[in-house]
């Protein structure tokens, strides 16, 4: 973080936004300025991405979703601006930090999350789109975690969707604010292009803001012995009050595939609060995946 306070950060959100987008934005407003706050670091790079959207996936109290503008945001097909594999959507797993301080192993945390996305490509809604896995190369594959001092500003695209791992629970007080450190047990962040005035682009026409790529992050406070979610550790494919790592997978790269929270009630996959194992979509998280690749690759 630099010295910029958030006082002058809220004059700036004022003085920087559109009327309609200043109007639009929604969510933790200490969230938003952080977004904002970033958003301005990467125009300062020549960067044409911006923080679009947190979504936060938590254990008890549910958090609000943290999104700039009220327009929807979408993947664009064959886009060469993220390298696009043609009309496939490409993921990838950091495998440096799998790890979690619950005892797992990238050799068990990995595989949770092909599942995940198996379950994704295997569902009704993906029958026009391949979701193809990228081998991690080694490189720094992330780029949000930078902002926030708990790693290097990586390549944005070596993938379009990265699992970025098991990170301190520190990174996600600072990220989520207070009591996100205990609470939050993972987040997606979507980023859309820009264009060079920094106005957010629609190089296809859809009405939609550009996906440009998005990142996962895990809590790695859970299970770790010395604090006090040492009793909710990351598991593989154990009940509450363990967390398992393929069901918060399955509900995060839900977001990284277009689909935002909704309920509870019903107990979906794409509830904002985790109620235990849930491998398997339910009809509404279906019709909410459908309506965003129901005309993929338009
Ligand atoms: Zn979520």
């Amino acid at each position: 973080m630099n010295k910029i306070s958030f006082g002058t950060l809220a004059l700036w959100l004022a003085a920087s936004l559109t009327p309609a987008a200043a109007f639009a934005a929604e969510g933790n407003p200490q969230v938003l300025a952080r977004m904002a706050q970033i958003n301005q670091q990467l125009r300062a790079m020549g960067l044409n991405i911006a923080v679009e959207q947190i979504e936060f996936f938590t254990i008890g109290q549910g958090r609000p979703s943290n999104r700039i503008h009220a327009q929807e945001f979408r993947w664009v097909a064959n886009d060469p601006r993220r390298l696009a594999d043609g009309e496939n959507i490409t993921y990838l797993v950091d495998q440096s930090d799998g790890a979690t301080a619950s005892g797992l192993t990238n050799a068990q945390t990995e595989p949770a999350i092909d599942r995940a996305m198996n379950t994704w490509q295997a569902n009704r809604c993906f029958k026009k789109v391949d979701i193809v896995k990228r081998a991690d190369s080694g490189a720094d594959p992330d780029i949000f975690d930078s902002f926030f001092g708990f790693g290097q500003m990586g390549n944005p695209f070596l993938a379009d969707i990265v699992n970025a791992g098991w990170l301190p629970r520190a990174f996600f007080e600072a990220v989520g604010g207070p009591g996100g450190g205990r609470g939050i047990l993972a987040f997606s962040v979507t980023f859309i292009f820009t264009d060079n005035n920094d106005v957010p682009t629609d190089i296809n026409g859809d009405n939609r803001l550009d996906t440009a790529l998005n990142e996962v992050y895990y809590n790695d406070t859970f299970g770790d012995p010395n604090n006090d979610r040492a009793g909710n550790p990351w598991q593989i494919d154990q009940p509450l009050p363990a967390i398992d790592v393929e069901t918060v997978a399955l509900h995060e790269n839900g977001h990284s595939l277009g689909v935002g929270h909704f309920g509870p009630p019903p107990n979906a996959v794409m509830n904002p609060v985790y109620a235990g194992i849930r491998h398997s979509p339910l009809s509404t998280d279906s019709s909410g995946m459908c309506s965003v690749w129901g005309s993929w690759p338009k």
